[in-house]
């Protein structure tokens, strides 16, 4: 059960929710009450949920859209054609110190294999973390790498979660990208200000609100209910110091593959000052073939939702295919 305590869910620190986030199905389960006979199994790639997160699932709906992106499912083992440890064939792309260089312009850096929740559909989720990312000491290499390409202009923090890393480590990271006179922007792919909105602290504000980098927050929303009042003033507050703020999901069944949650998150989205920017066509991870949606039913789906929505709130239906330039938009 979620323990009672005489302190307000929200007014605990983010570390102490990272310590004290769900990572057993057992304790899920009772906390949420959910019926005795709702299946979940142990994996490798474990369960994990920050409590402000499940705090937003429904009692006893073991269908709940939320539970079903961290719930760990017995068909997550079956061996499905097409679906691999790299669907996007990441591995032929890294160059060392978590680089991964794919796209012209701009370098994703794997900052960290840690993160606040582990989402079943993760297309990283066999990433070889403890090899392939970046290290304190790799830091030189990595700087080097970026100025010996002087079209790079944008760095990409990823992960894992970059924001996993606390307010220092990524300020001397920050400080020492922007040494580099060639880069202009600085985005960071991250669930932290959803899941653990708690992590948009006075510190991150300030080191965002003053960099000479043009920041992106990328936030990677699902569904509408992932976003909560205090979540919506996290977003506010990194809007206020000058972050853009965009989102992308990734179309999932059973969990907005239809019109009305998709609508309902970019309506919510919009109030939160985000921009609802990709609908992500899944990878084929293995382990997560159960969330498939067909190129037809997304379509379809893409078609009803810009039918009912104004233009600037219908995201980009695509898919990142390995090998090309660029994200493929889905027509
Ligand atoms: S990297 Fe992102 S999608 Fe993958 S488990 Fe972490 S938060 Fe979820």
């Amino acid at each position: 059960m979620i323990p009672r305590s005489r302190v307000p869910l929200y007014d605990h620190s983010w570390q102490w929710h990272l310590r004290n986030a769900f990572r057993t199905a057992g304790d899920l389960i009772d906390a949420l009450g959910l019926p005795p006979d709702t299946v979940a199994v142990d994996s490798e790639f474990p369960l994990l949920a920050t409590r402000p997160f499940v705090a937003r699932m429904e009692q006893g709906n073991p269908r709940d859209p939320l539970l079903l992106q961290i719930l760990p499912q017995a068909r997550e083992s079956d061996e499905v054609a097409g679906y691999t440890g790299d669907p996007l064939d990441e591995r032929s792309h890294a160059e060392g110190a978590g680089i991964i260089h794919k796209y012209h312009g701009r370098v994703l850096l794997v900052t960290t294999g840690a993160c606040a929740v582990n989402c079943r559909y993760c297309f990283r989720r066999h990433f070889p973390y403890d090899e392939a990312r970046l290290t304190t000491r790799q830091w030189d290499f990595m700087l080097d790498y970026i100025r010996r390409d002087s079209a790079i202009r944008e760095v990409i923090l990823s992960g894992g979660d970059p924001l996993i890393m606390t307010d220092d480590q990524l300020s001397e990271l920050v400080h020492g990208l922007e040494s580099l006179d060639q880069l202009t922007h600085l985005r960071i792919h991250t669930r932290l200000p959803v899941v653990l909105p708690q992590r948009v602290t006075s510190g991150l504000l300030e080191l965002f609100a003053g960099s000479r980098l043009k920041v992106i927050v990328v936030i990677h929303t699902n569904h509408s209910r992932e976003l909560d009042d205090q979540v919506a003033s996290g977003l506010g507050r990194l809007a206020a110091a000058g972050a853009l703020l965009l989102n992308q999901s990734v179309l999932l069944k059973d969990v907005n593959n239809n019109a009305d949650a998709l609508c309902e998150l970019s309506w919510q989205l919009s109030m939160a000052g985000v921009v609802p920017y990709y609908l992500h066509m899944l990878d084929k991870v293995a382990g997560a073939a159960h969330f498939e949606v067909s190129r037809t039913g997304a379509l379809r789906l893409i078609d009803e939702v810009r039918d009912r929505m104004p233009g600037y709130l219908v995201p980009r239906l695509v898919s990142e295919i390995p090998g090309h330039p660029a994200k493929q938009e889905i027509r």
